[in-house]
């Protein structure tokens, strides 16, 4: 089996396992327990806060603990609405699901009004067009729901001039960040946003766990109410195991962040390269030798009876790559994020390839030739 999905999901490290094993075996003590085995819990995940809070150079008051970058997402829009008075989001047509839909369903119930600022030909958000909805908007209070790096064509969003913009506009600023973390960094000191979300299973942690950063210049309001979890901002009892693992895999992911891109980086270009050489009717998608992340390269093959089962037959031939967003894999929609960029009409089939620190050159040869062989190139 070759895994070239990474965008999707990650493998969990084994150095994460080994973190998260004595907190699911022996240490199960509710962390709002005040009993030895609950302060341990506690302690836990205090640590694991600050190894995230600093990672990002926030406070620890600023993380707060969900169950995934959905949850995130949908709390920091929801919030912005509700407890900072956004009466107008900007946003792109290439954003998540998680995005996407929350912002659709917000519109709908009469909450806020959209608007969709326009992208380049490369795929990038078109600043000036950012520009120019900001100033018209300075009628009521807006918030800039744009994803950093996006999870389909990888292309990395200017995070510094867009929050520059919305400092000079008097916006607010939500980034999806999901595909961010473990691979590039966000100083929150240098640049100021409003709301970050993570999710543990896109950098080698585990499933069911993520995260949200939340500017303490502009506190919000829980989502889920309950408990007293999470300084009342978010009700239910603490998954220890997934917050420490998730932790010791944002950890791990900085601590080898140069040598992993190298080698990440380094296959991409290699995919990339021979790709070019084997089958020249090939494109990318997405500003693919601009700013883009090393980890996703997304190709647009030519329409043939050939390319047309392609993804099936890479999966026959036991290699996992996404013809789009995974989230939405089984529901033959195809992909806004292609069509927002390609038009609707376009044939072309699009295949993702998504690399981890876990894969290696050899592997991007037998997919090479397997593509080869697929397309009887
Ligand atoms: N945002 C982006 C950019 C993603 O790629 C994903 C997952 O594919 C999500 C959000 C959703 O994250 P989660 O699976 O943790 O809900």
């Amino acid at each position: 089996m070759i895994y070239f999905d990474h965008a999707a999901t990650t493998p969990l490290a084994p150095e994460v396992l080994e973190e998260m094993l004595p907190y699911m075996q022996d240490f199960y003590g509710n962390a709002s327990s005040i009993h030895a085995m609950g302060r341990r819990s506690r302690t836990a995940i205090e640590r694991a806060r600050k190894i995230i809070a600093g990672h990002l150079n926030a406070s620890i008051g600023e993380i707060f603990f969900t169950s995934c970058g959905t949850e995130s997402s949908n709390m920091a829009l929801t919030a912005a609405i509700r407890d900072l008075g956004v009466k107008h989001i900007i946003s792109s047509p290439i954003e998540h699901h998680c995005v996407f839909h929350t912002i659709d369903a917000l519109a709908k119930y009469g909450d806020v009004q959209k608007h969709t600022v326009q992208l380049l030909p490369n795929g990038h958000v078109d600043l000036a067009h950012l520009e120019e909805l900001l100033l018209s908007l300075q009628i009521g209070p807006t918030l800039v729901s744009l994803m950093h790096v996006n999870n389909e064509i990888g292309n990395i969003l200017d995070l510094p001039t867009v929050s520059a913009l919305c400092e000079q506009y008097g916006a607010f600023l939500h980034s999806d960040t999901v595909q961010t973390w473990g691979f590039q960094r966000i100083d929150v000191q240098k640049t100021k946003v409003n709301f970050l979300t993570g999710s543990a299973h896109k950098f080698h942690g585990p499933k069911g766990i993520g995260f949200i950063y939340v500017n303490s210049d502009y506190p919000v309001q829980p989502m889920l109410f309950g408990g007293s979890q999470e300084r009342n901002m978010r009700a239910g009892t603490e998954n220890v195991y997934g917050i420490v693992g998730m932790a010791k895999a944002f950890d791990l992911a900085y601590t080898h962040l140069d040598e992993n891109r190298n080698h990440i980086l380094g296959l991409k270009n290699k995919m990339m390269a021979a790709l070019r050489q084997e089958i020249p009717a090939i494109s990318f998608n997405g500003d693919v030798e601009g700013s883009s992340s090393y980890k996703i390269l997304n190709v647009a093959f030519p329409p043939s009876s050939n390319a047309d089962l392609l993804l099936l037959n890479l999966d026959i031939a036991g290699i996992c790559a996404s013809g789009g967003s995974a989230c939405s894999s089984g529901v033959d929609k195809g992909s806004h994020v292609l069509q927002a960029l390609q038009g609707k009409d376009s044939t072309t089939v699009n295949v993702r390839f998504s690399f981890s620190r876990y894969n290696t050159e050899k592997e991007v040869d037998k997919v090479v030739d397997k593509l080869k062989e697929i397309l009887k190139v």
